[in-house]
């Protein structure tokens, strides 16, 4: 019985300021020493973007980032968010140049700074990938070009859309079979980093191909990879992509580039659907609360956008520049996790996409987890807590979309951190104890006193026998907290 348990209310509420969505957050110079207040108004993962910053700053801010999520009893998922090829423009002699719509330029593979009259790109073998009638964007999109001829070296494009074209501005190739490396050795150096510095979580800019991140994974330390969904091709290699993948991210602001732009919200709901019934976590990210970067209210538009991205079923949501560089990274975060709130609590939340509550996978752990949340259903349970060695049920319990919050209670940190980012779920560091009825009295004790979850409430646990075997989910105890546990 609970008769051990030291009732002392928790300082702050746990449940507070929860949303079953995560909400992931770069952390740069404007919220590197405010980590611990983000997370009080709803952060979950923070990222860092290693395109940006020097190997002293990314460690320095991991430290940070642990403190703060050390001090406050909470897991906190890192993501480092690799460069990945990006191609660039070289420098212009007066640092940028105007173009004007159909005007003939040139365009050569290089990345010193052009003569007049050419642009260079750094990519290689630029004319024998780019045929003409392929579209070239420069400056992220806001200029474009086609492709008219090619001789030698050198491609001819006419401006089709005018504007400046500055030094090292982001370039795509919709059209052209680009074929660049990918982990670029700057990736490469930037996953040492991440290993030492103990990351959870990697994010993989452009990637293309499944076996990108086959490659990757025998890089890493463990930590999960991010396939970020930014170009055309990564569109059409989707499954492939998914198989290999941990979890995707709509990365809107290249994709948008490559993209019809007036396709892009259909596309992220397609991405986001495909995410949820592939079995993997999903992030919508860029844009989201862009005024916010100088403004400490959100636009109407971006309200809607993040309650859409939501109801479209993201586990998570993202900040960039809003909260790594802007003015109100507090205000960004706490309405991000508002508006991440009232669209979970409408009527409307209950259609996201979800796995169907059918045999479609003959496993345990799935049989397990269909049972505990028809349970929790039945019942209106307001928790399920699911013990994991790996991750693995829990992930597959969130992706049911269950009205229960999942409760995930794991002996290893980096797996807690990893489950950081899965909507529905709460992941807390947990000892291992010999038996079953042990973990769960523990458990529950351990609910309690956090004030996590009330006495008496029923409950339903999921776990596997015996304790500690990772993928043998095999046990759903129904339980009223405070109650004895005894299986014989
Ligand atoms: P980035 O990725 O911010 O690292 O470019 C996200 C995106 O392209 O949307
Ligand atoms: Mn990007």
């Amino acid at each position: 019985m609970l008769d051990r348990v030291p009732l002392t209310p928790p300082k702050r509420d746990p449940n507070e300021a929860r949303t079953l969505t995560k909400v992931v957050a770069t952390i740069g110079p404007a919220s590197e020493d405010r980590v611990g207040e983000l997370i009080d108004v709803g952060l979950s993962v923070a990222r860092l973007n290693f395109s940006h910053g020097t190997d002293e700053d990314h460690r320095r801010r991991v430290q940070k980032i642990r403190a703060a999520a050390q001090q406050r009893l909470t897991a906190i998922g890192i993501l480092a968010d690799l460069p990945g090829p990006k191609m660039r423009t070289g420098s212009f002699a007066n640092g940028s140049v105007d173009l004007v719509e159909n005007e003939s330029v040139r365009l050569r593979s290089g990345n010193g700074q052009a003569i007049a009259g050419e642009i260079l790109i750094d990519v290689p073998d630029l004319a024998v990938q780019v045929h003409p009638g392929h579209r070239i964007f420069l400056n992220d999109g806001q200029v474009e070009l086609v492709c008219e001829d090619r001789y030698g070296e050198t491609v001819v494009g006419r401006v089709r859309r005018a504007g400046n074209v500055g030094t090292r501005k982001g370039v795509h190739l919709p059209d052209s079979a680009v074929e660049y490396a990918l982990p670029t050795d700057e990736d490469r150096r930037l996953i040492q980093l991440g290993n030492e510095l103990g990351v959870d979580f990697f994010g993989i800019s452009f990637v293309g191909h499944a076996r990108e991140l086959r490659e990757i994974r025998t890089l890493v330390d463990g930590q999960h990879l991010i396939a970020k969904i930014e170009r055309l091709v990564a569109v059409k290699n989707l499954e492939e992509i998914l198989l290999e993948s941990d979890g995707i991210m709509v990365a809107r602001g290249d994709l948008g580039v490559e993209l019809a732009l007036a396709d892009l919200p259909l596309t992220q709901k397609a991405l986001i659907e495909s995410a949820v019934h592939a079995g993997k976590y999903v992030i919508t990210a860029t844009e989201m609360l862009e005024s916010m970067i100088h403004s400490s209210r959100p636009t109407r538009a971006e309200v809607s956008d993040v309650a859409n991205a939501v109801l479209d079923g993201s586990d998570a949501v993202m900040l960039s520049a809003e909260t790594a560089v802007g003015s109100f990274p507090m205000e960004a975060v706490r309405a991000m996790a508002e508006v991440a709130r009232a669209a979970e609590g409408s009527p409307r939340y209950a259609r996201v996409p979800r796995l169907k509550l059918t045999p479609n996978d003959a496993h345990f752990y799935n049989a397990t987890a269909m049972a505990a949340v028809q349970v929790a259903t039945a019942l209106d349970l307001r928790r399920i807590v699911c013990f994991t060695e790996t991750g693995n049920t829990v992930r597959h319990l969130s992706r049911f979309r269950p009205k229960a919050e999942i409760i995930a209670l794991c002996p290893d940190q980096s797996v807690v951190n990893r489950m950081s980012v899965l909507s529905h779920v709460r992941a807390l560091l947990f000892r291992r104890e010999p038996s079953l009825e042990d973990m769960i009295y523990m458990a529950a004790e351990m609910l309690v006193v956090r004030g996590i979850a009330d006495y008496g409430e029923q409950t339903v646990f999921v776990a596997g026998v015996p304790p500690g075997v990772a993928r043998s989910t095999n046990v759903m105890k129904l339980h009223r907290i405070g109650e004895e546990v005894k299986f014989s």
